[in-house]
């Protein structure tokens, strides 16, 4: 009976329900892919698209499903008029729970018709796949977010708690102007909340269709760059010496490659090593298993280390991106300048990183200094078991055999200013990738199409769960 149970469990994960093709859609999904394929369709990247009229067209569907004008806010900045977005409310039943929120970005990554083999901004079913930017990165989660709350509206559903949805513009390019430290700067009561949703969790597949884990995203690493910089008197290169700004920084390069940072757990790499380790069958899960258990343990950790994400939620990590020096061929150097990127573990900040960094060159000689434009610390949210709970049962009845693992981003997203203003956001799990990342900010972008129609059955229940919990 066991083995039965167990097989089915694995059939079930192999086949996930969901329509495969669109004349066998009911009438509700038909309207959410129509909504889908607009939004697809509204070129949103910053070179040739606007955020606005996608958010004045998600608008005109919540209207249509009932919501009044006096819950929608379009918002947007004079010096940036295509860079809007919206915020919407569902009002909750509770006085006394705080509000939660759907937060998804419109705008997408720059696509040039010659080099796709579609038109980027033609919506185009496939192969059990939809084609076109933004499919994956992130329209399908944007669709969901309006189509749950449309459903929600006509359904006459009334959450416990209010729910919530910011759409916003500049998570991929960020050029002009970022919607979300928009909002928390400037409307921070607009989607005050107890906690968000976002992108950066979801299922990932074998490659054939297989979804093999679920992912929930709490946390992510900082991104905080370094100059490095040396200065000498120079010379004639004709008469040189040993003292020289090039030299110098290169010994601090060097240097700089043979740091590692210390091994830094949190309850989400905890959580996520020992799962994810205990998912794999080879030495490395076995030494991913290993090193949760016992940070100490030096071996595993070489195991580990070897991979070049594992590494990098492991510990803080900084390498050199850009090198400049010297102003002539047949002078000395005057100065010699490198750049180099940290992405800072939760805990950490800029000024422990360069403590770190000044402590490892051990030379007073050179030079580090912090620069760029400063995105706030990254806040890391509680492993919350009333996020992760209902999350949980609900992998269990859509992918029974699958695990959901707590992952923590080596990247940055928009829920670094969410958390900076007190909202601890989470990357949900529901719709899935391939390993190849789906031309994600690449080329011909697709998302499978059992992907997009489950993943909104799940962030539908998924909503409603946490909306109406107690
Ligand atoms: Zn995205």
């Amino acid at each position: 009976m066991r083995l039965r149970s167990i097989s089915l469990a694995l059939m079930l994960a192999l086949n996930v329900s969901g329509p495969a093709r669109a004349q066998e859609l009911r009438p509700d999904q038909a309207e959410f892919r129509a909504l889908y394929k607009e939004l697809v369709e509204t070129d949103t990247s910053v070179a040739t698209g606007s955020c606005t009229l996608a958010a004045e067209k998600m608008a005109a569907h919540l209207r249509a499903a009932g919501f009044a004008d006096s819950d929608l806010t379009l918002f947007k900045v004079e010096e940036f008029p295509l860079d809007g977005g919206l915020v919407a409310v569902l009002p909750g039943t509770s006085r006394s729970l705080k509000p939660m929120l759907l937060l998804g970005h419109l705008d997408v990554v720059n696509a040039r018709r010659e080099d796709w083999e579609r038109d980027p901004y033609a919506f185009i079913e496939e192969n059990g796949y939809f084609y076109g930017r933004g499919t994956s990165d992130m329209k399908a989660m944007v669709a969901t977010w309006v189509d749950t709350l449309a459903r929600f509206k006509k359904e006459g559903f009334k959450p416990r708690r209010t729910i919530k949805m910011a759409l916003t513009c500049g998570e991929e390019s960020g050029a002009r102007l970022n919607g979300a430290e928009w909002l928390a700067a400037n409307k921070p009561d607009l989607i005050a909340a107890e906690f968000a949703l976002n992108e950066g969790g979801g299922g990932r597949t074998d490659g054939k269709g297989t979804v093999l884990t679920q992912a929930i995203q709490v946390g992510e690493k900082s991104n905080r760059t370094f100059e490095f910089t040396t200065t000498n008197p120079g010379g004639h290169s004709s008469t040189p010496v040993d003292d020289n700004a090039i030299y110098e920084l290169s010994d601090a390069l060097v240097k700089l490659r043979a740091y590692k940072f210390p091994v830094r757990f949190n309850d989400t790499t905890r959580v996520f090593f020992a799962k994810a380790g205990a998912a794999r069958k080879d030495d490395l899960g076995v030494a991913m298993m290993a090193l949760a258990k016992n940070p100490a343990d030096k071996a595993a950790e070489a195991v580990v280390s070897g991979d070049r994400s594992f590494n990098s939620m492991l510990r803080t990590t900084c390498v050199a991106t850009m090198l400049s020096g010297g102003h002539a061929s047949n002078a000395l150097p005057q100065r010699a300048t490198a750049t180099v990127n940290c992405r800072v573990v939760p805990g950490e900040d800029a000024d422990t990183t360069k403590a770190a960094l000044v402590a490892a060159i051990g030379d007073p000689k050179v030079d580090v200094k912090l620069v760029g434009r400063l995105r706030p610390v990254a806040v890391p949210p509680p492993l919350d078991p009333r996020i992760i709970k209902p999350a949980e049962t609900l992998v269990a009845k859509y992918f029974p055999g699958v695990p959901l693992i707590p992952t923590m981003s080596t990247g940055a997203t928009d829920a670094t200013y969410l958390g900076a203003v007190g909202i601890p956001t989470y990357g949900v799990p529901g719709g899935w990738g391939d390993p190849d990342g789906n031309g994600t900010h690449g080329l011909n972008e697709r998302r499978e199409v059992k992907s997009v129609f489950v993943g909104r059955d799940f962030l539908y229940d998924l909503v409603k769960a946490l909306s109406d919990a107690k």
